[in-house]
């Protein structure tokens, strides 16, 4: 049986981990918050009393953490998981993180002999939770292939982006998109509510035409559209503003770096930028629709 090491169980590293547990492995999870390490007992997952500990067994290290400074930290800092590992094993990070953070980490692994794939992924909260996310992978061919049977547990689709970092790249430039689409759905939305549509109807219609996209299917911002997502749920639970801040902070920087124009997420990040510093770091993302909601 497959011994994993799971650290980081948040909004999406739970449901992940969870499923890990079903897929009959044998799954030891570290957090910070207390809390979120009992949900994982309760699904028959083992706790450990620190990262270092999760790990000194395990054949697969995952980790999911919110940035990069706590990814670095985790495997490098004082205490940190690389040498506590056995000999053989594999690191995967999942977090999303800047493609130079993962390269710095994924060498300090290999310098060890060890296995290190950067794993980010795609599909929400909803994704996480049926196993049915799409993993990025970047990383060496033998470290992707053995990654993948404990991926297709938490995953339907998964891609080898190319060598190291290279997961985190596409990653951003995803994110980047997803947060354009989310800003403009929501922007259209509103036009249709300010002039008189039901936003439900609204929907359906852009279901089903040109303007179709991911938010629209799985993800509508406009509360009481769809049932069980985030803006249904007073913008709970999902995938944070604060997030998609740090990760358009890492697509801008990426773009400065290669001189790419992207004034579309210019625009989109300008938004976040504010609907952050309105208060709503921690709501899901898709509360900027109520940046263009008046009422
Ligand atoms: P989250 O804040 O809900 O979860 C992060 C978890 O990491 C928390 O439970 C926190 O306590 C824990 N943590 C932080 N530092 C730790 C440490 N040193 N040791 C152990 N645990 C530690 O965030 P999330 O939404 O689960 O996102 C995790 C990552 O996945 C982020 O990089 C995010 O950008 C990315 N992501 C999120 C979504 C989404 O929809 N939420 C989708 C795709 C990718």
């Amino acid at each position: 049986m497959t011994r994993i090491a799971f650290i980081g169980l948040g909004n999406m590293g739970g449901p992940m981990a969870a499923n890990l547990v079903s897929s009959g492995m044998q799954v030891t999870v570290f957090d910070l918050v207390q809390e979120n390490v009992n949900a994982l007992v309760d699904e028959g997952a083992k706790a450990a009393e620190s990262a270092v500990s999760a790990v000194k067994d395990a054949d697969v290290i995952v980790s999911m953490l919110p940035a990069a400074a706590h990814v670095k930290s985790l495997y490098l800092g004082e205490n940190g998981i690389l040498q506590a590992a056995r000999e053989d094993a594999l690191f995967i990070d999942s977090s999303t993180i800047d493609a130079d953070s993962a390269r710095a980490v994924g060498q300090a692994v290999e310098q060890t002999g060890r296995l290190f794939v950067d794993a980010p992924v795609s599909g929400g909260v909803a994704g996480a939770k049926a196993g049915t996310l799409t993993f990025i992978m970047g990383g060496k061919v033998d470290a992707v292939a053995k990654a993948t049977p404990v991926l297709q547990c938490m995953g339907k689709n998964l891609f080898h982006a190319g060598d190291t970092g290279a997961g985190q790249v596409a990653k951003i430039c995803n994110n980047m998109l997803l947060a354009v689409l989310m800003s403009g759905t929501s922007e259209a939305l509103q036009l249709a509510i300010d002039n008189g549509l039901d936003p439900k109807v609204m929907s359906d219609i852009m279901l089903q035409s040109s303007g179709c996209n991911w938010t629209l299917q799985k993800y509508n911002p406009c509360p009481g559209v769809m049932e069980d997502v985030p803006s249904s749920k007073d913008y709970t639970g999902g995938f944070m503003v604060k997030l998609m801040n740090k990760d358009l902070n890492l697509a801008m920087t990426a773009a400065a770096n290669s001189q790419s124009a992207t004034p579309m997420a210019s625009a989109a990040q300008g938004l976040y930028k504010l609907h952050q510093r309105n208060g709503n770091g921690d709501k899901d993302f898709s509360s900027i629709f109520t940046l263009f909601d008046n009422k």
